[in-house]
Parts: C-alpha cells; structure tokens; sequence
C-alpha cells in the first residue's frame, strides 16, 4: 500500500535582512584608546516588516479558524442532505451563515496587509490571496447581509419545490408541487412537440417569474458584498479566480471555444437536419437555430437522450453494459451490498493505478443507496470529505446501470483529489482551479474503453469497426460536445450581469443572445422582459459558478492524452485506457497532491509538460467523428 506523498515546499522567509550598519568611525591617528562605543541598539524592524510577521501569523491561524467554519458547514450539510428534516435545514443554514460571515470577517482584516502582498514569501501570499476568492462576501450592513442571505435562500428553496398549483383532494384545497426532474423526464422521452413545449414553458414561466425580481436584488447586494471587500463587483470577483487578470482569464476560455467550435457546429448541423426529417419544417427550420426545447433536456445542455434518433449506424455495436450490471447487482435482496460491489469497480481503477484504497471509514458512512421511506434525502450525487481529514464519502442513490458505474467514477475523482491533498492548509484543500476538480474523474471515464468494460466481464464482446467508433462517439459528443457552449455562455451571461453591462430589463433578452449565438437554439415561443428564463437553471437560482464545467469539459480530455501518453500509449486517442498503468497513476497522483498550493498552470505544467489549456486533444478525440459528420454535412448550409 502506497501513502500520498507531499512535497511541502519550504517557505521561502521573506526578506527580512537588517538595514546596513553604519560605516564604523575611524579613530584619529594618535590618542588614547577609546573607550568601546556602547553597543548599537538592535535595528527597529521596518514597517513592512513588522506587517510582513503579522501576515504569516495571520494565514496561521486563518487556518484553525476555517476549518472549524469549513467543518462545521459540511458536518452539518451532510446530515441535513443524507436525512431531511426541519432541525437538520436549520442547523445547517446556521453553519453555512457562519461560514459566510467568518469568510467575509476573514478578508476584511487581511485586508491590511494589501500594501505589501508583493513583499511576502509566496506561500502566505498565495494563502491570502486564495482567501479573496473563497466565498460570496456579505455587505458591510447587517441588515443587508441578512437579506442577501434570506434571498438566497429563497431562490433556492423555490427552485426545489418546483412548480406547485392548487388542486383539490377530497374537496379540499391542496398544493401540488412537481420538480424540474418530472418535467425534465417529459422532455427525456416525449415526441410530441405540442407535450414538450408544455412541459417546457410551464417550467421556464414557474420558476422565472417567481425568481426574477428575486434576483434582480440578490445581484445589487452580491455587488455590494464584493465591493465592501475590494472587487468592482462580483464578475471581477468570479473571473479573478484563476492566477490570470480577469480579461486574460475571459479571453482564455474564448481560445477555447474557438477550438472547439467547428466540432460543434457539425454536430449541430447534423442534428438539426434529423430534427427537421423527424418534425418537419414548422417545427424544426432547415436553417437556423433549433427550438430548444427538442433536444431532450430543459436547458438543451446535453443531448444524450436523442441518440436513439441519431445513432448513426442503427443497432451497431450497442454498448450498454446495463443488462449486465442488473444481473450482477441485483437491488434485491440487498440493495446496499450491490451498490458497493459497484463502487468497489471504480475503487479498484483508482487502485489499479497506484492509489490507496478507500479508507475503511468510507465503507461505512457512505449513502450508496435510497433509504426507505419517511427518510427524505438528496439523491444527487456527490462526493465528500466531510471533516477535511481523508473522511471521504459519497452520497448517491446507486442504481445497477451503465450511467451510475460512470457517475460513480466521476465521484470517486473528487474523492481520490480529496485524499491526495487533505494534508494540505485547509486554503489549499482545492482543485488547482475550480475546472480540475470536476475533470478528474470524467477523465478515468474516458477510459472506460470497450475493451476495458469487456475486460472487467462487463461487456460480453468488443465490437472494434469503423461503424462501432462513430455509434460510440456520437454517444460521448451528444454529452460532452454538446454541452461545450452551454457550459461557457451560462457564467459569460452572470458576467454580464453582474458587471451592470445589461440591467434587469435586458436579462432575458440576453440569455437568448448568448444562447443563440453560442448553441445555435432559440427559445419555443416568443419570450419578454417580464420572462426570467436564467431563473429556471439550478445554478443561477442557488448562486454556484458555472464556468467550471466548460473548463472540467476542455481539461479532461488534455488530462486523458497527457496520462496516455505517460502510460506509452500510441494509438488513436478513444482507444486508449490507463487501466492498470502506474506510470499514467504516479503522474496524476503528484497533480492532484499539489491541491490548490501553486497556480494551476504548475499542476497542469506538473502533469501535461503545457501550460495552458488546450482544446486540441477534444479534436484528436473526435477525429473520426467529425470527419463522418463533415461527410453527412456536405452540401448543407450549417450554421445558423
Ligand atoms: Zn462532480
């Protein structure tokens, strides 16, 4: 078994070097010798210095103090969402308003040591300087702190209670309330366009209406949160996270996306004429944006579930190790061990490339399973280290199928990220940026190759053709390409919005622009002012930065080529898996120790010798696909 090593890099002291002494005087040429001159008193420390000492012990106790806020928050968190109730929704609403003002308190007092950030060895500068960006910051005005929080509370509690209308049971008045998952599943599987845009606007017009003014507000107070401790407002605050200026860092994932774009508007293109064929021309267009709300998810944010549509090859090489799974993990009669034995495939890739085990204690706190009735839990995966101290856990509701075996892959990323760096001060106990943490185990996913399945007895033949290629990467791009300009235009949007460029009558309209300018779609019916379609997103109306899924998108498949590579990989990219390679594992294993402690350009520098993001390896990946596309889009005017 093989710990996490750590390289703590040494504090590089600052400079605290004396002022020159002065010159000694020189004695006159004859005379009595003098009596020794008293002792020069020790030099005042400067200023700066003595600011410089108070800095370090600053970020020293910084430390203690948030993670007991981090701890608390995340002890009572997870309580709250493995087990629902109005004592644990209080107790963890409390934690997270203590974690928010202690943050805040935080980067108010280390303020006083802006003056001399450049004078201060690199690591209690890069401590402060993470500080800033480590949470929302509450106004300086009490009264408006608890506004801000009370609002964002709010919005979040009306996006999860859904849609409620009042319908009578027995003669009397009862609420009903449906979640975005019961209109989400009509859009998964209806074909009738009248049903979807039902589905659709009662969705948008339910939650955006109730949201809008809502968060017209939240964005006033957010601002005056950021302001009160030195941003010009919170887009300069989100987009300063990454160890570039702001511009660099927005014009960076614009390069990006100029990468990736041709790629997008093929498989646009493509899916646009099958949406036509299907629907006809007054509901799809031959030219133009798509309607959004054809393409099988309320955002029109990933595509997946209109493969049956645009399977390129019909019933060619179908990979779904779904059957498989139900045969071997069967829920009855115990749902629980099934669910493990499941996780135990994605421990032992991790495993299998040098990491440890998952520690005993994860075993047993985990959530792998839906608890019985009344219990009310979050069934949305995630994953934990609950007391930042290798106490890893995931909360799912597993069911034995092919997109819980990758979910559970991608968990077990954030856990594996967790363990490499829990030894770390808590400041760093973070991806490198925000983008690393979600490409981590989306990068174990891509290689989940055919071969490997078929390896693990999960898959009963591999299926290597031409044919068998395009079927599986038209499966991957309808998720991962497609969701490239929705992942960008989302904060690029926020941005916007919360440097003051559009103003509260302009947000709709907005979000329409950049939807339509970035994804090609275009709303079903006609939208107004009075609409607040962003509101009917999750991570607009619970306030959770986006643009960390368009970098997880680009990152993952640079980490995928710089791990093929170090594992001597030379075939086409798709092909490859790291499985069982330990090579391609120490490398990933030194990135992800290094937490958040240098820039991330070192952790990717660390792992991929580049020091920039880089698109081009999503294009490598995708090279036959795209060239099958171009071969069907010949002729046809793309774009829109
Ligand atoms: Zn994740």
């Amino acid at each position: 078994m093989r710990k996490p090593t750590f390289v703590i890099v040494a504090l590089a002291a600052s400079c605290a070097c004396p002022p020159k002494q002065p010159a000694p005087q020189l004695a006159p040429a004859v005379a009595e010798p003098a009596p020794p001159p008293p002792p020069a008193p020790p030099p005042e420390p400067s200023h700066d210095e003595v600011l410089a000492g108070q800095a370090e012990k600053f970020v020293a106790d910084m430390d203690g103090v948030l993670r007991k806020l981090f701890v608390d928050a995340s002890v009572a968190e997870w309580a709250n969402e493995t087990d629902i109730t109005d004592e644990h929704e209080a107790a963890a609403a409390k934690a997270n308003q203590a974690q928010a003002d202690g943050i805040t308190q935080l980067i108010k007092d280390a303020r006083r040591f802006d003056p001399i950030l450049d004078k201060l060895d690199p690591d209690t500068r890069r401590q402060l300087m993470l500080l800033r960006f480590a949470g929302q910051p509450a106004p300086d005005d009490p009264k408006l702190s608890a506004e801000l929080a009370k609002i964002a509370e709010d919005m979040t509690s009306i996006y999860g209670k859904g849609v409620c209308t009042k319908v009578k049971v027995k003669g009397k008045d009862t609420e009903q309330c449906k979640i975005v998952d019961d209109y989400s599943k009509i859009l998964q599987d209806s074909h009738r366009p009248a049903e979807l845009l039902a589905a659709w606007q009662t969705w948008h017009d339910g939650i955006g209406h109730e949201e809008h003014d809502l968060f017209a507000r939240y964005v006033e107070l957010a601002n005056a949160g950021a302001r009160a401790v030195g941003f010009k407002d919170v887009s300069e605050q989100w987009r300063g996270g990454y160890d570039m200026s702001p511009d660099a860092f927005e014009a960076d994932v614009d390069r990006l996306w100029t990468q990736v774009k041709p790629l997008y508007d093929q498989l646009h293109c493509y899916t646009r004429r099958v949406l036509n064929k299907k629907y006809g021309d007054k509901v799809v267009p031959r030219t133009g944006p798509i309607p959004s709300h054809l393409l099988g998810n309320m955002w029109a944010q990933t595509w997946g579930y209109l493969y049956p549509d645009l399977e390129p090859y019909k019933g060619v090489a179908a990979i779904d190790v779904t059957p498989v799974l139900e045969k071997k993990f069967p829920v009855k009669p115990d749902p629980v061990e099934s669910a493990k034995q499941m996780v135990k495939i994605g421990e032992a890739f991790y495993v299998s490339l040098g990491m440890d085990p998952l520690p005993a204690t994860f075993w047993e706190r985990s959530m792998f399973v839906q608890p019985p009735p009344p219990r009310k839990v979050v069934c949305h995966a995630s994953s934990w280290d609950v007391t930042y101290s290798d106490d890893l856990r995931i909360k799912m509701c597993i069911k034995p199928d092919q997109e819980d075996l990758f979910t559970i892959h991608h968990e077990l990323g954030h856990s594996y990220y967790f363990q490499a760096y829990y030894k770390l001060p808590i400041i760093y106990q973070q991806g490198a940026n925000d983008g690393f943490h979600e490409a981590i185990g989306d990068t174990i996913q891509l290689s989940m190759t055919p071969a490997y399945l078929h390896e693990k007895g999960l898959l009963a033949k591999v299926t290597s053709d031409d044919k068998a290629t395009i079927n599986a990467q038209m499966k991957v791009a309808l998720e991962k390409i497609a969701f490239l300009p929705f992942g960008l235009m989302v904060d690029k949007w926020r941005w916007d919005v919360f440097s003051g460029k559009v103003t509260p009558d302009q947000y709709n309209q907005h979000w329409w622009d950049l939807k339509l300018k970035y994804q090609g779609v275009a709303p079903p019916i006609p939208r107004s002012a009075a609409d607040f379609d962003p509101g009917a997103k999750y991570h607009v109306a619970a306030n959770v930065p986006y643009m960390r899924y368009f970098l997880a998108a680009v990152l993952q498949f640079q980490f995928h080529r710089a791990l093929c590579k170090k594992a001597g990989f030379t075939g086409p990219l798709h092909e490859c898996s790291i499985y069982g390679n330990k090579e391609a594992g120490a490398a990933y294993q030194a990135m992800l120790a290094l937490g958040a402690s240098k820039p991330w350009q070192d952790a990717l520098y660390e792992l991929t010798g580049e020091r920039d993001m880089d698109a081009s390896a999503i294009l490598e990946y995708f090279a036959p696909l795209q060239k099958w596309l171009e071969d069907q889009n010949k002729g046809q005017a793309c774009g829109w």
